[in-house]
């Protein structure tokens, strides 16, 4: 017996795969250049880490200052903008919250679920949700013409002129054969399952802990005097706690999830992928009981909701015409090509500390060519599987930089369909050029 539902196909000018931030930014600015666009997104709505992670919070939005408490000064603009007032318009996203040295907004995932919604139908981007891209379409083992799907409904066969990778993974040019690598110069960081603690005093709370999201000193050596009593088992020491924008709401990022027998997990392993599931639940419950035992506010608390999975920081990225280096970061290097700013620190998350790495009064720029794979055509990549080194990446990945790296690739797919160009034969600036006609404020 075999599988004899008929193949479907589809046609596209712009296939974008994964509505992740990046994707859902690529796939709207495409369309609304005046080309035809399908989105391909194995869940049911978009938001990737954001939402299916619950990073729920949009980093990298705000300069960092030497100075905790100097006001948020914006640095990232562009279709980013518009996603926030349409989050704000829904009542969404929080004002600016203190995040060490810097700020971030904390949105709620069911809002930004129906955002992305509005902003796909609203620019007539064709959208299939529970497809899960299986392969890639190469011709000649060099250009990508399309991908196959799968579906409920059987195989989805799409061609499409310029296929743009937002997966997250660099799942098609791993399909493809093109190179991919999986931390340069370093360790891949934790991943981490994220949760919604609801039931929280959250006036008293910050009144003991203080408004900065990043709880140090005395909640770090309450967890370290729990670890040391052999009653609980906490593998990270450093907790970044955020109300949201509901009621009695704590968004808890503190979690580090390695396998049972001690190892550290890549999420490019099928098996590692599901320890950390299995590991992830078992350390939000044992974080719930610490957050109930310990800590001022949170004596009646209880877990709302984890991620839909465990939220992938680092897993695998393309090789691209160049690679954003770390010395490129700590300088704050400025690029002609550059389509991007960031001025997030560098935020290692491996071992029981995360480490932050300071850009302060400063920002560097990605250049475009980190999204161009060094081999092959009609293939460009979005979002967090960029060309960089590992602790590049560490900045480079957060939120608000995959939005502004959707905005210009969006353009850039536009501009190689309009002008007859390869993705590696277009000038940047003019992508520079577009962005900054939507608001992006490059310079
Ligand atoms: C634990 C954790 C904490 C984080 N904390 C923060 C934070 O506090 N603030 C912040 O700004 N950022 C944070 N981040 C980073 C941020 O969430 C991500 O880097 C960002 O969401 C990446 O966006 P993206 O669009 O590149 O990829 P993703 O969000 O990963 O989106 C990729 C999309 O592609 C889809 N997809 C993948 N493979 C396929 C396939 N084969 N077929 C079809 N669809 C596919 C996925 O379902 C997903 O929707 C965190 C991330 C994690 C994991």
């Amino acid at each position: 017996m075999k599988d004899n539902r008929p193949e479907f196909r589809l046609s596209t000018d712009v296939l974008v795969v994964g509505s992740g931030a990046a994707g859902l930014a690529a796939a709207v600015t495409a369309a609304r250049q005046g080309f035809k666009v399908l989105v391909l997104e194995r869940y049911g709505f978009s938001g990737g880490g954001a939402v299916a992670g619950l990073s729920g919070t949009v980093c990298g939005l705000f300069l960092a200052s030497e100075n905790p408490d100097a006001p948020p000064q914006r640095l990232v603009h562009g279709f980013v903008d518009e996603f926030l007032e349409q989050m704000e318009r829904r009542n969404g996203i929080s004002e600016p919250v203190k995040y060490g040295n810097t700020y971030t907004l904390v949105h709620d995932p069911l809002v930004w679920r129906e955002t992305a919604d509005g902003l796909l139908r609203e620019a007539g981007v064709h959208t299939l949700y529970h497809t899960h891209v299986t392969d890639v379409l190469v011709e000649d083992d060099t250009r990508i013409t399309g991908v196959i799907a799968y579906t409920k409904q059987g195989k989805l066969r799409v061609d499409a002129r310029i296929t743009i990778d937002a997966s997250g993974d660099g799942d098609l040019a791993a399909m493809a054969g093109f190179p991919t690598f999986s931390s340069k110069n370093g360790v891949v960081q934790n991943p981490t399952m994220i949760f919604r603690l609801q039931g929280v005093d959250v006036d008293r709370f910050l009144k003991r802990y203080g408004d900065n999201s990043v709880l140090l000193g005395e909640v770090v050596e309450l967890i370290k005097q729990a670890n040391a009593s052999g009653k609980y088992d906490l593998p990270r020491s450093k907790a970044f706690l955020f109300p949201t924008p509901r009621p009695g709401q704590l968004l808890c990022n503190c979690t580090r999830i390695i396998g049972r027998d001690g190892r550290e997990l890549n999420p490019m392993v099928a098996e590692d992928l599901s320890e950390a599931e299995f590991q992830g639940r078992l350390q939000v419950r044992e974080y719930e009981r610490f957050f109930r035992d310990f800590l001022e506010g949170c004596e009646n608390a209880y877990v709302l909701d984890t991620g839909v999975q465990v939220g992938i920081r680092q897993s695998r990225q393309i090789q691209g015409v160049a690679t954003l280096n770390n010395t490129d970061v700590v300088a704050g290097t400025k690029f002609r090509s550059g389509i991007a700013r960031s001025a997030w620190p560098i935020e290692q998350h491996a071992g029981a500390v995360p480490k932050l790495e300071w850009l302060f009064g400063d920002y560097y720029e990605i250049p475009y060519e980190c999204f161009v794979p060094e081999f092959g055509e009609s293939l460009l990549a979005a979002g967090r599987c960029l060309s960089a080194e590992s602790q590049a990446m560490a900045s480079a990945r957060v939120t608000a930089q995959c939005f502004s790296y959707g905005h210009a690739i969006g353009h850039a797919a536009a501009i190689a369909l309009n002008d007859g160009l390869a993705p590696r034969q277009i000038d940047p600036l003019q992508i520079r050029d577009a962005v900054n006609k939507d608001g992006a404020q490059l310079g």
